[in-house]
């Protein structure tokens, strides 16, 4: 059976390096030697052992993580992090800030709202979540349990730039969907999470970044599985982990490093949403992003057409040329590009190039 090539741009669970999943189907009957597929060994075993401890040392070299923190692998996705966060931290009489920057960062303010006391520190509800907002405008108070922001707004196409220096305030960032997609200063932050199935690897894993100050303080109030420090200190092996998916990570990770690391896939992702976006702006206002020029995101290309019926056309068109997750979120609409670490130069520079020639056809 011939197998038609398609160009992935789906936003989650998202494309995966073809050179990754080449390696997984020739181990997946026999795992290094063992005479099982890797989901098939036991998580205590030394072979999964390494594999898992392999997972975690590629993230903290590739992503230049410090000394006093710890990566932690969970499972719930980013939205179990939503109430986890504020279960562990929100202590009784205190506040947290969050950053409304659209339907994520929304839920988590929302699963903080049956926890405890938040506020809104800054939003771009209005005008429909096309800005972040300045990092020198953001309301928080000295005293606040932290400060929650979304790097990156999947739904909208809106990406923080540069992050605030919060002082004593723990600063914790949802980076589900642009995680190690550029190097960043992690010093900034007290905790860092992400579901793994944009940039990372498969979904059901949840990569969280610690810094080990906030495992010890955290309420010990918290359900068993539901604590940091469980966590922590039985390496992400206090119940079974998704062994499948931290392999699949692993080798992500092993594939960012061939690549030449962090400032390489930067580079390239710069390059690639400049081709789509540049498709946009010389189009004379017949494709229409929706982020304004200064948040626009390097992950999520998000636009429509100025006309509504050439929209559904397009989209038509570009489907059957065999692009994939073209279509904006369900209750957005529009057109979204999700053009992560896995997808290729190759395709936005495809993609780029059918939305200048559907303009010069119609
Ligand atoms: N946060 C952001 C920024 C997302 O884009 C998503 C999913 O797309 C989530 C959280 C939810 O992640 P999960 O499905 O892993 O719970």
């Amino acid at each position: 059976q011939t197998i038609q090539p398609v160009y992935n741009f789906n936003a989650g669970p998202s494309a995966l390096p073809s050179s990754v999943l080449e390696k997984a189907q020739q181990e997946l009957l026999n795992f290094r030697g063992t005479g099982m597929s890797v989901m098939e060994l036991s998580h205590r075993s030394s072979t999964y052992e390494e594999v898992h401890n392999n997972a975690i040392t590629r993230l903290k070299t590739l992503f230049s993580i410090p000394e006093n923190y710890e990566v932690l692998f969970l499972q719930g996705g980013a939205s179990l992090q939503f109430s986890m966060i504020p279960m562990n931290f929100l202590q009784k009489g205190q506040k947290a800030a969050y950053v409304n920057t659209g339907v994520w960062a929304e839920k988590a303010f929302t699963e903080a709202k049956l926890l405890g006391d938040p506020y809104e520190a800054a939003s771009s509800k209005e005008g429909n979540h096309r800005f972040i907002p300045n990092i020198n405008d953001l309301q928080y108070n000295q005293g606040d349990a932290y400060i929650h922001i979304t790097s990156n707004n999947t739904i909208y196409g809106t990406q923080w730039r540069d992050f605030p220096d919060t002082g004593d305030v723990p600063l914790i960032a949802d980076m589900s969907s642009d995680i190690m997609s550029k190097p960043i200063d992690i010093s900034k932050f007290a905790m860092i999470y992400a579901g793994a199935q944009k940039n990372l690897g498969p979904s059901g894993v949840t990569v969280v970044i610690i810094r080990k100050d906030m495992i010890e303080k955290a309420n010990p109030n918290v359900p068993t599985i539901l604590k940091y420090s469980t966590h922590y200190k039985n390496n992400s092996l206090f119940n079974t982990p998704p062994t499948f998916g931290i392999y699949m990570l692993g080798e992500v990770l092993g594939w960012i490093e061939e690549k030449g690391g962090l400032q390489t896939l930067a580079k390239q992702n710069e390059e690639k949403a400049k081709l789509i976006y540049d498709a946009i702006d010389e189009s004379n206002g017949f494709y229409v992003g929706h982020a304004e020029p200064e948040s626009r995101s390097l992950m999520n290309i998000t636009f429509k057409l100025a006309d509504q019926e050439l929209e559904k056309k397009f989209l038509e068109e570009a489907k059957q040329g065999g692009f994939v997750g073209i279509n904006g979120y369900r209750t957005v609409g529009g057109c979204r590009a999700s053009t992560y670490n896995a997808v290729p130069v190759e395709a936005c520079k495809a993609l780029s190039e059918i939305m200048i020639q559907f303009q010069k056809n119609n």
